[in-house]
């Protein structure tokens, strides 16, 4: 690793559909940011080329001005450069409109619409005269980068360009997938778990020779409990205990819930299959059967499941007033909130890349109860099976785990959380502490990126 760092800077590329806080929609949106934040940190240079969304968040774009403009595709293309987070970017406006629609995702031509952005971006580099060392790609939605470069740039101005992919999800689109690991030059996905459950999957196998797990962090300045417009009281692993619970009597007044000392279980989660709904729904029962309070922050993008958890929201707040709370949007601030503010955050997710809920969770000094699955596995370590397992890492246990998707299985984790917190307060502060600190930044995770885009240039 030495020998890494003392190499020149590189120069790495992102091309992304979506990027936090400005257009995030999952945690693709904060890996693109976070990551290039600490690879940045590290003395390299990076920029991002994103759509110019008409609804993106122009709060957060510093200095936004017309860059240039230039032809691709028969249409004009306006590229405007800014701030975010401290890291540039370039906006890509075609003027025939692809994305003045309103939103990222969830139109008929999606995959259209990013295609044509990859190629534009592509052009842009290459019109521009970049010279990248790393051109990174994520998901479907900018996997066209790959095959676009190898058949039309790769032999012109862009040469010196490698191709890195990074698979967030696998559950979409992969067919593009399939072919983005073909012809970039290295690959990689969220966790090392995800990488072995999904390694025998027909869009990966034949390319598993340069696929990598690589776990994301989450970037420490973005999330940070001593520094947060959003809660009332700074706090570090030091007053952990003051910091939560005036987190947690603001979150019950905001909601209007009765405030008191109950164990609080916050879920933070898009609604769709992956994240277990039904252990969801099951869960906030066994709280509410066992005298806690349950926050839940999340919306579906399909609207039968939002209509389902509609009546769930009206039948609780009707007989659970009190204690339950089903805020069916998205609210960024509210999320804040609910990290510092509840004694265990839930993801029962049925299969998960990497997940952040749970490193944000523990950045706050919340306890995980997670299901064994992907990059939960990785990173919540259980307090009373995995003490051996998280040695191996260097760490101590952080939370409570589960393995089988039924209400057996999240009960068997979410008691012992609960009965944790009747029965054994004092040593559930010093967990609060103990995983409050621990390192899920992308310290270690961007020395790994660092070594394979040098390993991808050899
Ligand atoms: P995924 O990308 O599959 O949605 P991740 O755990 O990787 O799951 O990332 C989810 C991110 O989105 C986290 O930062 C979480 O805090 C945030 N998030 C999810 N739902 C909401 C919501 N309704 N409001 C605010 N933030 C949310």
């Amino acid at each position: 690793l030495g020998g890494v760092m003392k190499e020149p800077p590189m120069h790495i590329v992102h091309i992304a559909v979506e990027m936090a806080p400005i257009a995030k929609i999952g945690g693709l949106g904060d890996v693109v940011t976070s990551l290039s934040r600490a690879v940045q940190d590290m003395n390299h240079n990076v920029d991002i080329i994103l759509p110019k969304y008409d609804c993106l968040n122009f709060d957060h774009v510093k200095d936004l001005k017309f860059h240039k403009s230039y032809f691709w595709g028969g249409t004009e293309i306006k590229v405007w450069s800014g701030k975010v987070e401290g890291l540039s970017v370039y906006f890509l406006e075609p003027q025939n409109g692809l994305f003045w629609v309103g939103c990222v995702y969830g139109r008929n031509n999606d995959g259209e619409r990013f295609g044509f952005f990859c190629h534009a971006a592509l052009e842009f580099l290459l019109q521009g005269g970049f010279h990248p060392d790393i051109i990174h790609c994520h998901d479907w939605s900018s996997a066209p980068v790959a095959w676009l470069f190898k058949d039309h740039y790769r032999h012109y101005g862009l040469s010196k360009a490698r191709v890195v992919f990074t698979i967030h999800n696998l559950e979409y689109g992969a067919p593009l997938i399939a072919k983005a690991m073909e012809f970039s030059d290295k690959a990689t996905t969220v966790s090392p778990t995800y990488a072995r459950e999904i390694s025998g999957n027909p869009s990966i196998a034949p390319n598993i020779f340069k696929f990598h797990g690589i776990l994301n962090g989450i970037d420490p300045d973005i999330w940070d409990p001593y520094n947060d417009k959003f809660i009332p009281v700074s706090y570090t692993s030091e007053n952990v205990v003051e910091g939560k619970n005036a987190a947690k009597g603001a979150l019950q007044q905001r909601l209007g819930l009765r405030r008191d000392d109950l164990p609080l279980i916050g879920i933070i989660s898009r609604l769709t299959h992956q994240k277990g709904i039904h252990l969801i729904k099951h869960a906030i029962w066994r709280t509410l059967e066992r005298g806690g309070q349950v926050i839940l922050l999340g919306s579906a993008p399909d609207h039968r499941i939002q209509n389902d958890f509609i009546n769930l929201a009206n039948q609780l707040h009707s007989s659970y007033n009190d204690r339950a709370r089903l805020c069916l949007s998205y609210d960024e601030p509210l999320s804040h909130l609910i990290y510092a503010g509840a004694d265990f955050v839930l993801i029962p997710s049925i299969f998960e890349p990497c997940g952040l809920t749970q490193l944000t969770a523990m950045r706050y000094g919340s306890i995980p109860i997670a299901r064994k699955t992907g990059g939960l596995y990785d990173t919540v370590f259980d307090v009373d099976h995995d003490k051996e397992r998280a040695q191996g890492h260097g760490l101590e246990p952080n939370g409570f785990n589960f393995d089988g998707a039924d209400a057996a299985g999240v009960d068997y984790a979410l008691n012992r959380a609960i009965s944790a917190w009747y029965d054994g307060r004092e040593w559930l502060n010093s967990l609060c502490k103990r995983v409050m600190e621990q390192d899920w930044s992308w310290n270690r995770p961007a020395l790994s990126y660092l070594e394979l885009y040098h390993a991808a240039r050899k």
